[in-house]
């Protein structure tokens, strides 16, 4: 998750590892170039200390197990809001290189009343993983044990903070929204995320000027519609972090429990994208982490 600021965080890095060169991650294993190495997941503390630290994410939701689940009831007061009521979010579609994003660039899409008290996220991108196949491979997180086909991140900062990178290390600095997306044969799929996904087809590949032209205004209520009344909606929250590096554990995860449906037209333009290489964006999630006395919390009715 959150390869859109992996350019921003090598500042953030240890002198030692930012001074001098880039230290590049992917997905899949590590490869060992003529001049440079690029990290997969298994050694991604080579990018980043933090991504060996105790709280990580993803992880796989066990509703079965009592010592990581404690069941309650739908959160009360938990909201997400677009700001100005005459104009939605627009935002900009582009490929990072590491997944198809869209930031936010103008308007406000704030979430209140969380699991985390009483402040302000506001959304600053969202952005897809899923796999390279036509098959349920392709979510971060898993659900007793099950992938999905893919998994949307919706990535908010705590407005506390002057900005996201500002907030992006802190304990409390980020919420992300994860909704699951589910492919099928039926040609069902979600209208704003085949407007999306239809936007991707004249996607550049990443890190090239030509990805920062695509503008949008994403409906939000209409791609995910639990967010319409998130108090009456099933999820999952833990404390975890970004699922990239620098892996830093300042992520409060609100994991759906409905997904989104996708037909395969959909996946099928995902998972056309390439990045600068020409290699391909897809399959492009990190392995479920280890809990480690994490409790999640189920907020399921
Ligand atoms: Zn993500």
């Amino acid at each position: 998750m959150l390869g859109t600021i992996i350019v921003v965080f090598v500042f953030f890095l240890p002198c030692s590892l930012a001074a001098g060169h880039e230290v590049l991650w992917k997905y899949g294993n590590t490869v060992h170039g003529g001049h440079q190495t690029v990290y997969g997941p298994q050694d991604w503390v080579q990018v980043s200390r933090h991504c060996v630290e105790k709280a990580q994410s993803p992880v796989n939701i066990d509703t079965v197990h009592r010592n990581s689940f404690q069941k309650l009831t739908f959160l009360k007061g938990f909201s997400f809001k677009v700001g100005n009521m005459w104009r939605g979010l627009r935002g900009r579609l582009f490929n990072n290189g590491h997944a198809p994003t869209i930031k936010i660039e103008a308007g406000f899409g704030l979430l209140s009343g969380g699991p985390w008290g009483s402040d302000l996220y506001r959304l600053a991108q969202l952005h897809f993983h899923f796999g390279c196949k036509s098959s349920p491979k392709g979510s971060e997180h898993t659900l007793d044990g099950i992938p999905f086909s893919g998994e949307l991140h919706l990535v908010f900062y705590n407005l506390k903070y002057a900005d996201f990178n500002a907030a992006a290390d802190k304990s409390d600095g980020l919420t992300v929204i994860a909704a699951f997306l589910e492919e099928n044969r039926l040609d069902v799929s979600n209208p704003e995320l085949e407007k999306i996904a239809h936007l991707m087809r004249n996607m550049a590949r990443g890190d090239r000027e030509e990805n920062e032209r695509t503008l949008l205004e994403p409906n939000l209520y209409s791609l995910v519609p639990q967010l319409t009344d998130l108090s009456m909606t099933p999820f999952f929250s833990y404390k975890g972090s970004l699922t990239t590096p620098p892996c830093y554990q300042s992520v409060n995860w609100i994991v759906l429990g409905q997904f989104i449906p996708a037909n395969t037209y959909v996946m099928d333009i995902m998972r056309s994208l390439r990045n600068h290489d020409g290699h391909p964006l897809c399959n492009g999630f990190r392995p479920p982490q280890a809990l480690n006395g994490r409790v999640i919390r189920g907020y399921v009715g």
